[in-house]
């Protein structure tokens, strides 16, 4: 495969952007490769600068659920381009697009938009702590809420990728009103809340845990932290920036019948463009400037073209049938990859919820941070490099889920597990 390109453009990006990349896993470093620059994409399909074609399971990191340049969402943004870029001034866009997720998500009486989720659980945890009086707040070890100051604590994603405990540059004092606990441990949760429960503003949490792998809360755990944080009036944030829309079209609170007071989102709702967003009950929305004190602002927030991008996208997916058809993709994908590794002597430890999807190198399950760090990295990164040479794109850290979307027909699934199997037989 021709990288010349590619490894022209890396070289010149090195010159002039921190690392060659804009965000710390597109530089593939953990899996000891080079960026590959793209072009173009279409549907399932990333075209490089050399002009080579993968079938992406990275999707944007999320938010591509029907595919590159779905014509629907295309032709939203080009007419909301029609008339203008930004106005700094409400639209009826972000009206109809609050409208939308207020509509599919029953906890979300009403949201603010935002224009990432790093800003989405930022000014979810501000709102939380401004409701509560309270500054304490509870995460969990191997979430990523984005890279706010006070959640880069034994932080998923990127920051497992690169196994840092959190981040020179973030003082100590901010990070003193954070505990982060193990996924999936009610016990512990339980225990911390008894004796602390009265100082904590808020448990926020992953309530499917994407960046750390696929990692799925077993059947009590987020039962448990709805009831806890109920029992010492502390607020309960979903971060569902990867999870919402994606699991399900009402979400993981839908999916697990858990109700939060906050929840937040980004990814999905932009259709590519960039958004976040949160949102619950409206008691404590009504707490945000202007209506009330705690401060939270954006020049860009609710930009036209993500509007419009975001409601095209929304409105694919509450067709009938929708998720029913992507999961069935996923199913087929998630026990094709499960049995050829089985078959080739591999030991996997495969999940899937809706169309989010994880493959630990690993003979264990994977219930927790832990669990997930005693994957086999080497062999993911073999796995990776094999992949991509057969034409697969992945998310190049053992540490991230994959996704397919709409756009992910037969012909792309069975050429994956084509690949797969070579790949598998190789390692
Ligand atoms: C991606 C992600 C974020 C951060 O969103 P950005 O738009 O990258 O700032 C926060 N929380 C979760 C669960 C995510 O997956």
């Amino acid at each position: 495969m021709n990288k010349k390109r590619s490894t022209e453009l890396y070289q010149r990006a090195l010159l002039s952007i921190p690392g060659g990349v804009n965000s710390p896993v597109r530089a593939c470093r953990s899996v000891g490769t080079d960026p590959i620059f793209i072009r173009s994409a279409d549907g399932c399909r990333l075209f490089d600068a050399d002009g080579n074609a993968y079938i992406d399971y990275v999707g944007s990191w999320g938010p591509m659920i029907l595919g590159h340049r779905h014509p629907s969402v295309i032709k939203a943004i080009s007419e909301a381009l029609e008339h203008g870029t930004s106005y700094g001034a409400p639209t009826e866009l972000e009206i109809e697009l609050a409208e939308l997720i207020v509509q599919l998500i029953p906890s979300v009486d009403m949201v603010r938009m935002v224009n990432s989720g790093t800003e989405a659980t930022m000014s979810a945890i501000r709102l939380a702590r401004g409701h509560t009086g309270r500054d304490m707040i509870v995460k969990f070890d191997g979430c990523y809420h984005g890279h706010v100051d006070a959640l880069l604590v034994e932080a998923g994603s990127g920051v497992a990728t690169l196994q840092i405990p959190g981040s020179p540059g973030v003082p100590a004092a901010f990070v003193e009103h954070t505990l982060s606990l193990p996924y999936n441990d009610s016990a512990t949760v339980r225990k911390v809340m008894k004796e602390k429960g009265e100082q904590i503003a808020c448990i926020i949490v992953e309530p499917v845990a994407g960046n750390m792998g696929l990692v799925l809360p077993d059947e009590v755990f987020l039962e448990t932290l709805r009831e806890v944080t109920q029992e010492s009036g502390a607020l309960l944030i979903f971060d569902e920036v990867m999870s919402g829309f994606r699991v399900s079209l009402g979400g993981a609170q839908e999916y697990y019948g858990i109700t939060p007071d906050l929840s937040c989102f980004g990814k999905i709702i932009g259709g590519g463009l960039p958004v976040g967003a949160y949102g619950g009950r409206r008691d404590i929305l009504e707490l945000i400037t202007p209506q009330r004190p705690v401060y939270q602002a954006g020049t860009l927030s609710g930009n036209p073209l993500a509007m419009a991008a975001g409601i095209a996208t929304l409105k694919q997916l509450k067709q009938p049938g929708f998720y029913k058809g992507l999961e069935e993709k996923a199913e087929k994908l998630i026990n094709g990859l499960d049995s050829l590794a089985k078959n080739a002597g591999i030991p996997v430890f495969c999940a899937r919820v809706g169309a989010m999807l994880g493959m630990f190198f690993t003979d264990r399950p994977v219930k927790c941070f832990a669990d997930a760090k005693s994957a086999d990295l080497q062999r993911f990164s073999a796995y990776y490099k094999g992949m991509l040479e057969n034409g697969i794109y992945l998310a190049p850290s053992q540490f991230e889920a994959f996704f397919i979307s709409s756009a992910h027909g037969d012909n792309a699934l069975a050429d994956t597990l084509l690949a797969a199997e070579k790949v598998f037989a190789s390692l």
